[in-house]
């Protein structure tokens, strides 16, 4: 019988995408939000693109129907790494009123709570739902009623951070919580053998906050946090 040929560059390329799409959830997501759609893709990103219509609801400011159009790179390295998400029509005032960052991107969160919610539903259409319809919902509130965004828990910048990292960590001081984060981007046996954090006066590897450390590590590998500290 004919001998197969072995798949050409081309082939396995467009095999490798297929796989990437399903693995990150893309075509989920694809069916949640129709009117989007993939733009690129390159040796380390996908970058989606459209109208992300959505609604969106709050106990208190009731339900909202809304669109923007915005712009997706899904890191492959996704949940244990965030994406960036870019208004792209101007809609949103590029002001840190409206958490955007200097970059131009969408400040969605402090990056370790981003991590942590995605961890909690590790596809694309949980980011959606958990991290970008929570922050376009309060933007539309603040647009239609000039009112300050109405999620309190959004941070921005990196005040922002570390005040959230206070409480994530269960400490004291951003200080503390900067020395904190540093340790996660230690391996966990050279991290044991500082100070601890928590102002216990011991060695890490003494301290029960050295369990509070290890929830987090689960959720990235190290360089992450180098890459990422506030
Ligand atoms: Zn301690």
């Amino acid at each position: 019988m004919g001998t197969e040929k072995p798949p050409n560059q081309y082939t396995s390329k467009t095999v490798a995408k297929q796989l990437r799409i399903e693995h990150l959830g893309i075509t989920n997501f694809l069916k949640d939000y129709p009117r989007m759609r993939i733009m690129d893709a390159d040796a380390t990103n996908i970058t989606l693109e459209g109208s992300f219509n959505f609604t969106g609801s709050h106990k208190e400011f009731g339900v909202i129907t809304d669109a923007y159009q915005i712009q997706i790179i899904v890191p492959y390295c996704f949940p244990h790494g965030l994406p960036e998400v870019y208004e792209t029509d101007g809609k949103i005032p590029r002001i840190k009123e409206f958490h955007v960052n200097p970059t131009g991107s969408l400040c969605l969160g402090s990056r370790l709570r981003l991590l942590k919610i995605i961890s909690m539903t590790p596809n694309l259409c949980g980011y959606a739902k958990y991290c970008i319809v929570p922050y376009l919902f309060a933007v539309s509130e603040k647009l239609n009623t000039g009112k300050g965004l109405v999620f309190g828990e959004l941070r921005h910048g990196t005040e922002g951070e570390l005040e959230d990292y206070k409480g994530m960590f269960g400490l004291e001081t951003h200080e503390q919580s900067e020395l904190a984060f540093s340790y996660l981007g230690m391996k966990r046996r050279h991290a044991n053998k500082h100070l601890c954090p928590c102002g216990c006066g011991r060695r890490l590897g003494l301290c029960d906050f050295r369990n509070t450390l290890d929830k987090y590590r689960e959720l990235a590998p190290n360089r992450w946090f180098r890459e990422n500290c506030p």
